[in-house]
């Protein structure tokens, strides 16, 4: 029991730090764009001087991305203030993979969605959901070191849930594995936390839905979800 308690403890205050460290990397960022647009504006109506305008401009699109991506995190790392919306998953599911895309296209990733038309709204926790997603999208680029393709599907099935499955093309799972994970701090990479799927799991029991793990070694990893659609 003092081992759970330490576990927990140790849980909030990675939750904590998270949210810190994306706020304070937002103040030098906000720094840096506030002179970025001085130069520029000096830059303004010099033609000797085209040329720094043209690298100012792409430094300050470059900002813009990287201030977006902290805000994200600063969103999903937020304590946990619930507020339950009905939202078509399809439209979170878009603004995670918009976060992943630029890490997917430099480990040689596709990420490919086959996505049914017309799916209901379900009830939940927006950045939850989304963090589920974040933590289930990042191990499969984990896994896929060569490479390939990860598909998402998202279905309606069994009449009232939204199916949504993940699959990569990695190494797979062995079977005593696939019993432990989940398990808080179980991990087997070298810098990982073993936190990702023991949340991702309390977060969908929490939506009264279902996750389960399906691999097959040297084929890749399947995650499916089940969440209840609203009535
Ligand atoms: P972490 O990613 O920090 O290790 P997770 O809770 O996200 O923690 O995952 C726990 C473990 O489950 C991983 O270390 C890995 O061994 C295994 N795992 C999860 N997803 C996959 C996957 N798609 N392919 C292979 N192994 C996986
Ligand atoms: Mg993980």
């Amino acid at each position: 029991n003092e081992e759970m308690i330490r576990r927990s403890e140790k849980l909030s205050v990675v939750g904590q730090l998270a949210a810190g460290v994306a706020h304070e990397i937002r103040n030098p960022l906000t720094s840096l764009k506030g002179f970025l647009q001085l130069m520029k504006a000096d830059t303004e109506n010099n033609e000797a001087r085209y040329k720094d305008k043209e690298y100012i401009e792409i430094m300050l699109a470059e900002l813009n991305r990287i201030n977006f991506i902290v805000s994200e995190f600063m969103v999903l790392s937020k304590p946990q203030e619930l507020h339950v919306q009905n939202k078509n998953v399809v439209l979170l599911l878009k603004e995670v993979l918009a976060i992943l895309d630029t890490q997917a296209i430099l480990k040689n990733i596709r990420l490919l969605t086959e996505i049914q038309g017309n799916l209901p709204t379900i009830s939940c926790e927006p950045n939850q959901i989304k963090q589920v997603f974040i933590n289930i999208l990042k191990n499969a680029m984990e896994a896929m070191n060569a490479g390939g393709e990860i598909t998402i599907a998202v279905t309606q099935c069994e009449e009232r849930y939204i199916c949504i499955d993940v699959t990569d093309q990695g190494p797979g799972i062995p079977e005593d594995r696939l019993k432990k994970i989940g398990e808080p701090f179980y991990t087997t990479k070298e810098k990982g936390t073993g936190l990702g799927l023991m949340v991702s799991n309390k977060i969908i029991q929490n939506h009264k839905g279902t996750i389960s793990y399906e691999s097959e070694i040297g084929k890749g990893t399947t995650v499916k979800i089940k969440l209840p659609i609203m009535q």
